[in-house]
């Protein structure tokens, strides 16, 4: 009989707490067993069995099992050497789901690359490489000659590796000597070099030409941002307030100069959208060179991981990236920065709906480093955090080089007649469209040989199809959207859930044959443009002729070049851009948007009028911005005008006080929706019910249910929606109310009825 020691382990079995990306509000107890591939500890990923399924979990912690009903289930795998997520970045999750009430696995998963989420796949693929490596010296010439006495190839191969510092792939020794393998397999066996394979951190946009090492001055404004930047304490946030072309980057470059090469700190930059910011990425690049890791959209899932363990690693000390780039695994952190921090796209649009400017300053403050937001055109919330003291207002007030804003003045096309008779053709007359004084600036500035920029915030080629007999407009089937009409191919295409259907020769409503095209698309003005400018060279950018990876990258390359004459483009084109050559700006139509029902919408017209009246005159030339608009004295037009993004603030913030919107309180839009609408608005309803018995019972007036209503746009992909806003002045509260909503009402499984929770909202559509 054998005899069998037992280990503590065995009699009492380590038994762990674990986070899964799963809708509950709980975490698991699992216990781990003696044979795992490696130690279990907090931060590290297990597989672990759930309902008959494998999942990837985070282990949050040890437990003593107190209480549990079953015999806790095996852990089956481990893959981390290393735990994958460390106390800080745990510490952030736990602070996400807690804010945005949403169980911990699921801003876990948010916060790892997709390549380490999966559970059939734990540890992802990468692409490795043969290299080979020098293992000894050999300094004397004598002893050299009597080892490779009979191989001269194996000599050449040594000492090729000896003049690559050592070390190098296998394919470049090979090809380079036109040798076999079996060459190197000799110096191998003599003890020589050691052949391995290792993993290849793929970065592609590190081959982007054009990048230019000159190292610009800082002025004096960016000299003093910087400084009170530095000498910042931990936690503290900035808002860098510095006019379109005053110099943001620098000042950023200049602050990671310190933090990062005097001080040995670490930092993340994000950036909105990195196809649309080459130029600030390339500007990065040229100050950090390899010692930056760029999160880009067009990354494989591979690449992503390969870059998430050199930030890991401590081989890459700065992470240039959009959103999710705030979780990048980096030690030592000394900032963050959030470029254009007013950008929507900041906001996650599913679950866990996170803004990862909050994120970031939480974040810097776990850490002990600082935040930077910069804008010209800050979000409200942002401007009212700096006027309550919560950070501090850095501004650059005027642009390098003593370049002033461009001049804009406005076209009111109520005050031109014009005749619409054409549309029923399935076109608009130019003159409609662009206005004299906007042509003859575009003509102007192509004889002069300088550079357009058009903007029309909305793609396709007409915004919709009317019946002009009985007044019915093509919609979606799935969406209460109206079709858009697109051309190459000739389509008729929802703009939310991509169906697509071609057009109809009459009305489905009535049958009759007068189908009029409506409202205007880039597709159509690009067609306009090119027929009355036939020699222009006009460039499209929108989100059709970006799907490529590199598709915005090239378009805005070409531009730099000088190959385009017109840059014609949706919001894409608003953004960061800087092409000393473009003199002209011009707005088709101002007013796209500002008639969404979302408080928001005034602001972002705003916004966007002054960030693409930015990319005009940004070089000696100076430059102009031409407007059309049917509201010319509406608030976020005449500020846009006169840049004056302060007055703009004044009066917005007014305009939210009665009923009040954020800044002055807070939100969280509480979206119910379901496959057939009865149910899903019985339980909206019900939800409202529910909330005013509950805050009644437990806080008073403290918060506010507002609704429910149908969403202004009633139904997405099939499914009816309806919401309700809670409001209130105290973020504990929201937190208390909303978590114990999310966690206690009570959903029937009927007509795939689903309730999300979306925390400061950026959007009420
Ligand atoms: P912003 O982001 O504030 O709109 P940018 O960072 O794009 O402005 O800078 C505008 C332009 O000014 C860029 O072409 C940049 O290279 C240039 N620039 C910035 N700082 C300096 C400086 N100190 N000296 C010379 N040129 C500068
Ligand atoms: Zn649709």
């Amino acid at each position: 009989m054998r005899v069998r020691r037992l280990s503590v382990h065995e009699t009492t079995p380590r038994l762990v707490e674990v986070a899964l990306p799963l809708p509950l509000f709980q975490t698991f107890t699992y216990s781990v067993p003696g044979d795992l591939q490696h130690p279990v500890t907090v931060g590290s990923r297990v597989v672990v069995p759930f309902r008959n399924r494998r999942e990837m979990g985070i282990c949050v912690g040890t437990t003593k099992g107190a209480g549990l009903k079953r015999k806790p289930k095996a852990v089956l795998d481990s893959p981390d050497a290393d735990p994958a997520v460390g106390a800080s970045l745990l510490e952030l999750c736990k602070w996400m789901a807690e804010y945005y009430v949403v169980p911990l696995g699921v801003t876990l998963r948010a916060a790892l690359p997709a390549a380490m989420t999966g559970a059939e796949d734990p540890t992802p693929h990468r692409k490795t490489q043969r290299v080979v490596r020098l293992s000894v010296d050999m300094p004397s010439l004598l002893h050299r000659e009597k080892v490779f006495a009979r191989a001269p190839q194996q000599r050449a191969a040594f000492e090729l590796l000896e003049s690559l510092g050592g070390k190098s792939t296998v394919e470049h020794i090979t090809s380079h000597l036109n040798a076999t393998a079996s060459v190197l397999k000799g110096l191998e066996k003599k003890g020589l070099v050691i052949v391995a394979s290792e993993e290849i951190a793929r970065d592609p946009f590190s081959t982007r030409a054009g990048i230019s090492a000159h190292r610009l001055t800082p002025t004096a404004a960016q000299e003093k941002a910087v400084d009170a930047m530095a000498a910042a304490g931990a936690g503290e946030v900035f808002l860098l307030h510095g006019i379109t072309g005053s110099g943001k980057t620098l000042v950023y470059i200049e602050l990671l100069r310190r933090l990062v090469d005097e001080q040995n700190r670490t930092a993340i930059v994000l950036v909105p959208e990195i196809a649309l910011t080459p130029q600030t990425v390339d500007r990065f690049r040229a100050a950090f060179g390899d010692r930056i890791a760029v999160l880009h959209s067009a990354l494989s899932e591979g690449e992503r991981y390969d870059a998430w363990l050199a930030l890991k690693r401590g081989e890459k000390r700065i992470v240039v990236g959009a959103r999710s780039a705030v979780f990048a695994p980096l030690q030592n952190l000394g900032a963050i920065i959030v470029d254009e921090e007013h950008e929507a796209s900041y906001k996650q649009g599913e679950t866990p709906r996170y803004h990862a400017r909050e994120v970031a300053i939480v974040r810097a403050r776990n850490d002990g480093a600082i935040t930077i937001l910069g804008s010209a055109t800050p979000s409200l919330e942002s401007w009212a955090n700096a006027a309550a003291g919560k950070s501090t207002l850095l501004r650059l007030p005027d642009r390098v080089g003593g370049g002033r804003l461009p001049s804009i003045e406005v076209t009111d096309l109520r005050k031109i007649a014009v005749d619409y008779s054409g549309m029923a053709q399935g076109g608009v007359d130019y003159g409609a469209v662009i206005r004299e004084p906007l042509h003859d600036a575009i003509a102007n500035c192509l004889s002069r040989g300088e550079q357009s920029i058009l903007l029309l915030n909305r793609r396709g080629y007409s915004s919709f199809i009317q019946c002009i007999d009985c007044g019915s407009v093509a919609t979606c089937p799935h969406c209460s959207i109206t079709l858009t009409h697109h051309r190459n191919p000739e389509r008729l295409v929802c703009h939310y859930c991509l169906h697509k259907e071609d057009p109809r020769p009459d009305c489905t409503r009535c049958g009759g044959r007068n189908l009029k095209q409506r409202g205007l698309g880039t597709q159509q003005v690009e067609r306009l443009l090119s027929e009355r400018f036939p020699a222009a060279r006009i460039a499209r950018m929108d989100f059709d002729t970006t799907s490529g990876k590199w598709a915005h990258t090239r378009i805005l390359d070409r531009v730099a070049s000088g190959e385009i004459d017109i840059l014609l483009g949706t919001q894409m084109i608003a953004k960061g851009l800087d092409f000393p050559n473009v003199t002209l700006v011009g707005v088709v139509d101002a007013d796209v948007g500002i008639n969404l029902p979302d408080f928001r919408a005034s602001e972002r017209c705003f916004q966007l009028l002054s960030q693409v009246s930015g990319r005009a005159g940004r070089g000696v030339k100076g430059g102009r911005v031409l407007i059309q608009t049917r509201i010319p004295a509406h608030h976020a037009v005449r500020y846009a005008v006169s840049h004056d993004y302060e007055a703009f603030v004044r009066e917005e913030m007014a305009g939210r006080v009665d009923p009040p919107y954020p800044p002055n309180v807070r939100l969280a839009n509480i979206v119910f929706s379901g496959l057939k609408e009865d149910p899903t608005a019985r339980l909206a309803i019900k939800a409202g019910d529910w909330l005013r018995g509950l805050i009644a019972a437990r806080a008073g007036e403290q918060i506010t249910v507002v609704g429910p209503a149908p969403c202004p746009i009633e139904r997405i992909k099939s499914r009816w929606r309806w919401h309700l806003l809670l409001k209130t002045e105290h973020p504990g509260e929201m937190t208390r109310v909303g978590r114990y909503f999310m966690e206690k009402f009570d959903v029937p499984s009927v007509a795939q009825l689903r309730v999300t929770l979306d925390r400061d909202p950026v959007a009420l559509l």
